[in-house]
Parts: structure tokens; sequence; C-alpha cells
């Protein structure tokens, strides 16, 4: 018996893999209904994520996808939060997960069994419409997402108790005619920064992002108008990255990203040249940067009572409001400190899902993790993982080798093809992916495949390393994989190619170039 915290992306999959592997899961959900941060609400709710009703995914819906489930093929390629609500909740329906879910239904403390030590199991206490009920679980999948608590701290910024105009968390923004006609300062230049940014320029009197370190800006719409992450997120590319020496590796990230424009000139030039931080998505920063919507500042100095001053600039800047889109805290408010210690923004988990130091296996923290990639493809492999580890089919190293590989990540050292990533969630998303496919017999083996299935192989290695790779063998194999993988660009073009008749497709064009980078592959091995 599964306790599932949480029925958002995590919860809802973790559900699913402990039905897959014949474990018995009650997920408990806090509010009305399922679908975590994409379930938007009007209303900011207590202890819930609290999404602006523009927000559209930054992954594609292939890179997205749950590796047994694919979007529907008119479904647009990058997706509105509703549209990813009505996905999940098809998910929830297709594999029968709603009889599973407690909804309305609070988890209040979750505490290790007297005789954990010998059982591994836990008490949980959960309260629905005012009434407490103790529940005895085998193990627990700890679903409860990381965007519930906002971070805001004020304290970094001198002056603030003065400032006389408003000011407000990201996650308190919905639309933006609070902006109309008022000067805006937006400070950070996360994601969210970046979309209220724009938002806001389109009403606002004028618009200033504050930077401390600045970012790199990706175009969801990539080379040749490809998904970045489809062009992006290729065996082939991850190869390249992981073997290439520092200062050419560093040379290839340079040039691509700059290839659209060059960040220096548009102020966003990251500022430690060697930390890696989470790429910006956002197809409409650069222009409105050209246009002069929008301006980009350094860190803020201070606050003054109707003005902001920046570092190394002289001049004031006379604002109204000022949204702080400053990120999230992680907490887990039901959890005992020594089961799950939360610091600077990280718990130490092994392989993020697993506390090290206890006795038994059988609690595991999902989504804890930031990859450069969809998030709902790892969440679910680590829910694969995490079942067949509770279920005893997979086993965990000794804790001193957990404790040892957590310790090294702690030290955040550079690890990541020469460079270091500036969190210790950050994480190459295809290597992690690979990683965790490889301890329950799912990552796929290019090299086996050439010999038996050479075109579903060449499309593996050099096309996106798309979800459902992961369910072509192993537990869990799904038939409809292979198919799966090869029709998925038609369901990128289905959305777009609306003007085009449906023949006209460009699989022999991509069959070319797959059959020249072999050539050239091959003639770069010869000529060594
Ligand atoms: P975030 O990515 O954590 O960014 C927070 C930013 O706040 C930092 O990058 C930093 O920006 C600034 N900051 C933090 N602490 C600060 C301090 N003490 N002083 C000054 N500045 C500080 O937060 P977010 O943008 O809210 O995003 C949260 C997550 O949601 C991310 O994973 C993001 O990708 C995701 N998200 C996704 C979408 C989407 O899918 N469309 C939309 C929004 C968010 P500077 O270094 O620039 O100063």
């Amino acid at each position: 018996r599964v306790a599932v915290v949480g029925a958002g992306v995590s919860g809802l999959t973790a559900t699913k893999c402990c039905l897959d592997e014949g474990l018995e899961p009650t997920c408990f959900e806090q509010s009305q209904d399922i679908g975590g941060v994409w379930r938007y609400t009007e209303h900011i709710e207590a202890g819930r994520p609290s999404l602006y009703p523009s927000v559209i995914s930054n992954t594609s819906k292939e890179m997205s996808a749950f590796s047994d489930f694919p979007f529907p093929e008119d479904f647009p390629v990058f997706l509105p939060n509703a549209q990813l609500l009505d996905y999940l909740q098809r998910y929830a329906e297709h594999f029968s997960l709603r009889e599973h879910i407690k909804l309305g239904t609070t988890v209040v403390s979750i505490r290790k069994h007297p005789d954990f030590a010998t059982t591994g199991q836990w008490n949980v206490v959960t309260e629905a419409g005012g009434k407490q009920t103790s529940h005895v679980f085998d193990a627990v999948m700890v679903c409860s997402g990381n965007f519930s608590e906002p971070s805001l701290p004020l304290h970094c910024f001198p002056g603030i108790e003065r400032f006389r105009g408003q000011y407000f968390h990201s996650r308190q923004y919905k639309h933006p005619d609070v902006f109309q006609g008022k000067r805006v300062l937006v400070v950070g230049m996360g994601n969210s920064g970046v979309d209220i940014a724009v938002e806001a320029s389109r009403v606002a009197a004028k618009v200033t992002i504050s930077t401390t370190q600045g970012a790199w800006l990706l175009s969801r719409v990539f080379e040749h108008g490809y998904p970045w992450d489809m062009v992006l997120n290729t065996r082939l590319m991850s190869l390249i990255k992981t073997n290439l020496p520092r200062p050419l590796s560093w040379w290839l990230i340079n040039y691509k990203v700059n290839q659209r424009f060059n960040h220096e000139n548009y102020g966003l030039q990251p500022e430690k040249s060697c930390l890696v931080r989470e790429p910006v998505l956002n197809d409409d920063l650069p222009s409105y940067i050209l246009t002069g919507r929008i301006t980009i500042k350094p860190g803020v100095k201070e606050f003054k009572d109707n003005s902001a001053v920046f570092h190394n600039c002289p001049e004031e800047e006379p604002i109204d409001i000022v949204v702080f889109c400053t990120g999230y805290n992680v907490s887990f408010p039901f959890l005992e400190e020594s089961v799950v210690r939360v610091e600077n923004k990280h718990a130490s988990l092994y392989k993020y899902v697993f506390p090290t130091h206890l006795q038994k296996p059988t609690l595991a923290v999902l989504g804890l993790i930031k990859p450069f990639g969809g998030i709902m493809p790892l969440v679910e492999m680590q829910a694969r993982w995490v079942s067949r580890v509770f279920k005893g089919l997979c086993q965990l190293p000794s804790q001193s080798v957990m404790q040892k590989e957590v310790n090294e990540k702690k030290k955040n050292q550079v690890r990541w093809f020469g460079l270091t990533f500036d969190e210790v969630l950050k994480t190459e998303w295809l290597v992690y992916l690979d990683t965790l496919a490889s301890f329950i017999g799912a990552k796929p083996s290019v090299l086996g495949l050439l010999c038996t299935d050479p075109l579903l192989a060449l499309t593996i290695f050099f096309g996106p390393c798309s979800p459902y790779q992961y369910r072509l063998r192993g537990p869990g194999h799904w038939e409809g994989a292979r198919q799966a993988i090869l029709t998925q660009w038609d369901r990128v073009l289905k959305p777009t190619r609306t003007r085009v008749p449906a023949g006209s497709s460009s699989s022999f064009s991509s069959l070319l170039t797959v059959v020249g980078f072999l050539l050239l592959l091959a003639a770069v091995i010869f000529a060594f």
C-alpha cells in the first residue's frame, strides 16, 4: 500500500506506475481536482501553486508526454495550460486513476511507524472536511510539488520598506490590467519574470527587468522553426556536449545561443560564463527590447520612495509597481526534518529521489529537480524506478555510496562538459533519464537496434529523444512505442501544416539528412 501525496503531474504518474507494478496506491489531493500546477484558478489558494492564465508550456508536446501516452495530434506543439490540464485528465481517465485519488484530503503528517526498522512502514495522517484519519502505508511517494511557497527575499532589497508604490510576488500575478499606464519593475529574469514583463509591456507606460546574473534566452521556435527541445535534446547532441573538450563545448554553446541575436548587445549575457543557468524561453523579449518596450537593468541596489537605483547606474528609475519574480522555496511541512532536510532550496536525496539514511527505502520524493527539458517524462521515469524499488525488484546502493554521491553533487563542482550548474537541482535531462532507465532495464540500445531495426536506431540517435524511447524494452514495454517514435514529427506538423496538402511530407528529405549525417560520421571516423 503506497501513499501518494498530491495529484499533479508527479502524483498522477506515480499512481499509474504503482498500478503497473501491482502495488496499491492511494493518492491524496488537498484541492478539489487533479492537475496540480496546471489547474488554473482565478483565486489564489493557500498551499497551492498559482498560474497566470497566459502560461504556455516551455517544452514541446512530444518531449513532454508521458512515455506511453502521446498528446493528441491536433494539440498545439507548445501547450496552453488548459490543454495541458486536458491531457492530464485524459491520462487519468485512460489509466483509470481517479478511483485511487482522494480529493479534498490534505496530508497533515507522515511519521515513521514504530516498527519502521523492520517493516519500513509509515503512519500517515490525513484531514478531510475537518476530520483527521490515521493510516498505515508500506511506502510513500511525495509528489507535492515545489511552486507553492513563494521566495520573497525582501532583506536583499534595501529601502523596500519606504517604497511608496505597490509590490507583490509573481505568484500573485494574474492579469496585465494592474499595469495599465504604470511604470513597472520586474525583479528576476527567470521564466516568470520575462513572461510577466512581456505581458505588462503591452499596457504599461514603461517596463524594466532587473537581473543580477543575466540569462541565455532561447526561443520556443528554434532552428528552421522546429521546437527547441526537439532540436537540442537528441542523443547526438548529448554525446557531443558530454565529450567535447571544455573550450570547444563552450564555444559551441555561445555560438548556438547567440545565433539569433547577440546577448551582450541586448544586455542579457550571463555574468559568469561558466555557470549554466536554466535558459529563459521567450519568443517576444528580443523584439520588445529592440522596440524599446522593455529595458534590461542590473540588480537593484536600493529602493527610494518612488524609484529604484541599480548597481553601476547613477540615475534613479521612477517606479510605480514592482513584481518580485524571485522564484519559490522548497518545503515539506508534513515531513520531519530528520527524514528530508531542505537546505538552500534543495534536499539531499540520492538521484534527487531517495533519502540516503533510512533503514528501508520506502519513501521517495518526486519532481524535486530542474532538468533542461520536459519534467513530465522525467518524473514518470522516477516513478517507474521508485515503484520497482518499493516492490523489491531494484536495489539501492549502500547508504555510504549514496551519501558520497549526494555530497559530491552538493559541491556542485564542474561536471557538465566542463561547466557548472548554478543550482544543485539542475541536471542534464537526457543523461539523467538514461541513468534511471538503465536501473530498471528500459534504456534503449541504439547499437542493438542498428542490427534489428536500423530505421528506428537512426531515428533514436539523430532525432529528438522523445520519451517513447523508454518503452521499447524492459518492464512497462509498450507495443505502440516504435510507431509513436516514427510518427513524432507528424504530430508536430499536424497542427501547423494546415495549408499544405497532406501527402507532401518531408520524410524523404529527413531520410536524406540522416544518410548524409551517417556518411559524414563515417568520413570523420575513417579520417582518424
Ligand atoms: P526562478 O526560475 O527560480 O527565477 C527566480 C529569479 O529571481 C532568479 O533567476 C534571479 O534572477 C531572481 N532572484 C532570486 N533570488 C534573488 C535575490 N535574492 N535577489 C535578486 N534576485 C533574485 O523563478 P520563476 O521564474 O518563477 O520560475 C520558477 C520555475 O517555473 C522555473 O523552473 C521556470 O522555468 C518555471 N516556469 C515555467 C513557465 C512556463 O512553462 N511557461 C513560466 C514561468 C515559470 P536574476 O539572476 O535575473 O536576478
